[in-house]
């Protein structure tokens, strides 16, 4: 019988697995002359793969711990087992034979007084044919399969019946290939014997939140009683898993903070705001054709204040597609800018980069700002002059895509950067970007990160500890929500028509193609014969045509013409997935829905519905639906609201994924669930900072010991 240790994630560190569980079958030891010999090249190899887990000192093994129990504690009669159950069996062998069909195998049938049970191994020594011998008396474990020929157990583990049993349960370690368990669970003994025990908690802190002692909670986690009646070592919150997961949320809050204490001690240019009428940033107010809402012009706030301090900004602004993100990019731009400082925006996409070019272009450079462009694709010259202005400072805002950090790319005073859509870029690519201008007089820009996936707040609070976050949680005014509409593919014709319809109102549509990820080649295709069937179906229609294909310069002219309403169908593969505004586009088909992930569907919707007409969103799908398209489609049926959508997103795929796991320290956690864990996160963040005010030894120590090989992750 296995119980699940449901204290921990279901997923297995990576790169290891629960293998070797069945070591014993598929190597029986002490077989063949050189056992010495080739025992200890095993050892060798068993040494060389801990060390690849991460197992060196004792701590380290007392750390790693058990994915699952196996319960050799009792015995079970063979009339009561049913398939699917980890068991252990004792009786007598009653036959015993090598088959040759379908291939050669070795079975023997073991009975009790409540029935009989097959054995069977696919491979096998002479020794353990001798071992199952008819009346030998033996006690087998193993997963048990409703075979062909009744109950049977594949490589079952065999021991001499009448042995003493355990006296507790046994633990699976999450493993690799190569790595028997039996060697774990050795290894793993003896550091619990070895290492030093003290608890890096002081008493305080264990009374406050009732935590169990640490050696108390690793001893039960690794050897648990026997399965005494109510023992719940299964369930997430027993004390022991508790005890632990606080230690690695706390772990998790101390190396936060002490990167933010870190950033603190890193110098910025002081760029403070200046609210005189004749300064730039007044000025860009009184050019805006709008007035911020409420929340734009809280988070507006918030960044001024940041960008006033002498250490860098570390801010992640977060507000759902179509909540007005830019036009706070351009006050903070301008407001850096007034000092004299230069400012790079960097986007995701060529489109994306090139709008934000355009716009902040519109509205600063008629206040006198230079505003250059940077993407991979300009022409040489142009390439030259865009360099030039960064490292003269003629550019006092230089836009572009990921070129704006290259190696080579200088600046003359850079003071700003701002990264929309970040979570977007890799780790690498915004890391590089926060080094830029670092080396000019040892001052380090100011960072404003922006993002339309709403990161919930449990998960922003675990992770992001040293990045401030700034919410816009209020669209402007006037907007009606986009409607939803779900269409199977069959109803395409009908969609068509509701094409021209919103046509022949003066409105604009979005046909987006399906996504093929297996080849681009393919999607590429599949959008041109979307194109031409589309053309053929709306002959009065101009549709234009966008992939990422398209040389820039293409591209560019596609969308122009479509902001200009010299188009009004635009038939496009994703690259317009972020950031693109057309207000008087109203409608938007997603074809093969079913294929894009939530997030991206979440996106692509909020490229309409961002002027006052009515605006709706057809998902075309095709049948059948796999259970999680079908959650997905249901989802963006329901709600219009980002948030609800990335609590959904996250609860479908996991915060590892959600967030990119290297992205945010997530790899940090083995044990802890920052969402299902999230009253005890809360905890852990109250007591990093009680521990760094009150006992900064303890938390030093706390830090060691649970950040050992993970010291990239104190950096940053
Ligand atoms: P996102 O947050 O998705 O980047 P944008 O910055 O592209 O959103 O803004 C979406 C649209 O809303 C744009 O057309 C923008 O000009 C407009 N907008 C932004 N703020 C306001 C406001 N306070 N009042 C009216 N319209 C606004
Ligand atoms: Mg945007």
């Amino acid at each position: 019988m296995s119980a699940t240790a449901a204290g921990r994630k279901p997923r297995a560190p990576a790169g290891t697995s629960a293998a070797g569980t069945s070591e014993a079958a598929a190597k029986p030891g002490a077989a063949g002359k050189s056992a010495a010999a080739g025992k200890s090249q095993a050892a060798a190899g068993h040494e060389r793969r801990l060390k690849a887990l991460g197992l060196e000192t004792p701590m380290d093994f007392v750390l790693h711990l058990p994915l699952r129990y196996e319960d050799e504690t009792r015995v079970v009669p063979i009339g009561q087992l049913h398939p699917g159950m980890s068991a252990q069996v004792q009786g007598e062998i009653l036959r015993s034979e090598v088959l040759y069909r379908p291939r050669r195998q070795l079975t023997a049938v073991l009975a009790d007084e409540t029935g009989e049970l097959q054995l069977r191994w696919l491979n096998f020594y002479p020794s353990q044919q001798k071992q199952v011998s008819p009346g030998a008396r033996l006690r087998a474990r193993g997963e048990v399969r409703g075979g062909l020929f009744g109950r049977e157990m594949v490589h079952p583990r065999l021991s001499r019946a009448d042995a003493p049993l355990a006296t507790s349960l046994t633990p699976v370690y999450p493993s690799t290939e190569g790595l028997p368990q039996p060697v774990l669970r050795r290894a793993v003994a003896q550091a619990l014997a070895q290492v030093a025990w003290d608890d890096t908690l002081p008493e305080a802190l264990r009374q406050r939140y009732g935590l169990m002692d640490f050696e108390q909670a690793l001893r039960t986690l690794h050897t648990p009683p026997a399965a005494v009646s109510g023992y719940t070592l299964g369930e997430a919150d027993h004390p022991a898993w508790n005890r632990i997961k606080f230690d690695e949320l706390l772990a998790q809050q101390l190396s936060l903070a002490a990167a933010r204490a870190a950033r603190r001690r890193k110098r910025a240019e002081p760029l403070p705001p200046d609210d005189s009428e004749q300064g730039l940033v007044r000025r860009l107010y009184r050019a805006l054709p709008f007035a911020l809402t409420g929340a734009q012009a809280r988070v507006v706030q918030e960044i001024s204040q940041d960008l006033g301090r002498d250490f860098p900004m570390h801010r992640l602004l977060q507000g759902d597609v179509g909540s007005g993100k830019t036009v706070v990019a351009a006050l903070a731009a301008a407001q850096a800018v007034a000092n004299g400082a230069q400012v790079a925006l960097m986007a995701p996409t060529e489109i994306l980069a090139e709008q934000h070019f355009r716009k902040l272009g519109d509205w600063l450079e008629p206040l006198g700002v230079q505003v250059a462009w940077l993407t991979g694709s300009l022409s040489a010259r142009a390439r030259k002059a865009a360099l030039a202005a960064a490292q003269d400072g003629g550019a006092q805002l230089v836009v572009g895509t990921q070129a704006v950090i290259q190696e080579h790319v200088r600046f003359h005073r850079l003071g700003l950067v701002i990264v929309d859509e970040q979570h977007r870029f890799g780790v690498g690519q915004r890391l590089a970007l926060s080094k830029k201008g670092e080396g000019q007089d040892e001052h380090v820009p100011h960072q404003l990160n922006m993002s339309a996936t709403p990161i919930p707040r449990t998960l922003a609070m675990t992770f992001f500890a040293d990045l401030d976050v700034s919410v816009i949680d209020e669209l402007p005014p006037g907007r009606t929500p986009v409607v939803t509409k779900l269409a199977e593919d069959g109803r395409r014709g009908e969609v068509i028509a509701l094409v021209a319809q919103e046509v022949r109102r003066g409105r604009q549509a979005y046909w987006v193609c399906p996504l093929v990820e297996e080849s681009e080649a393919l999607q590429l295709q599949t959008a041109v014969d979307t194109w031409e069937a589309l053309r053929q179906s709306l002959p009065d229609l101009r549709i234009g045509l966008v992939h990422g294909r398209l040389p820039q310069a293409d591209k560019a002219q596609v969308m122009q013409s479509f902001r200009d309403g010299a188009l009004d169908l635009l038939v496009a593969t994703t690259v317009i997935e972020v950031g693109v505004d057309v207000p008087n586009a109203s409608m938007m088909v997603i074809e093969h829905a079913e294929r894009f992930g939530l997030a991206q569907l979440h996106q692509l919707r909020g490229r309409v519905g961002r002027g006052s007409a009515a605006s709706f969103c057809v998902l075309l799908y095709q049948t059948p639906l796999s259970p999680l398209a079908r959650e997905r489609l249901r989802a963006m049926f329901e709600t219009a609201d980002g948030f609800e959508i990335a609590r959904r997103d996250l609860a479908q795929r996991g915060p590892g994924e959600f967030l990119g796991t290297r992205q945010s320290g997530m790899a940090l956690l083995r044990f802890a669930d920052p969402e299902a864990d999230a009253a005890l996160a809360e905890q852990a963040r109250e007591a990093a900072d009680w521990l760094r005010s009150h006992d900064r030894q303890a938390a030093q120590a706390h830090l060691a010991r649970w950040m050992r090989g993970r010291e990239e992750f104190l950096r940053t």
